[in-house]
């Protein structure tokens, strides 16, 4: 369930990697050793962000 991934210290750590990259255009990705900018597209009215170097 959604409360098992919340950390005992209240940081919620399951969700902090899966959304590294969201709203953060043009920025620099999080994910260590990356190096890559963060990218934004939109599709069908849904903004996407993502990672071309990572996504490569
Ligand atoms: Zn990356």
């Amino acid at each position: 369930s959604l409360r098992d991934h919340i950390h005992t210290d209240g940081s919620l750590g399951y969700f902090q990697h899966s959304f590294s990259v969201y709203d953060r255009e043009s920025r620099a990705c999080r994910t260590p050793g990356c190096g890559g900018t963060v990218a934004r597209i939109v599709q069908a009215g849904r903004s996407t962000f993502y990672c071309a170097t990572c996504q490569k």
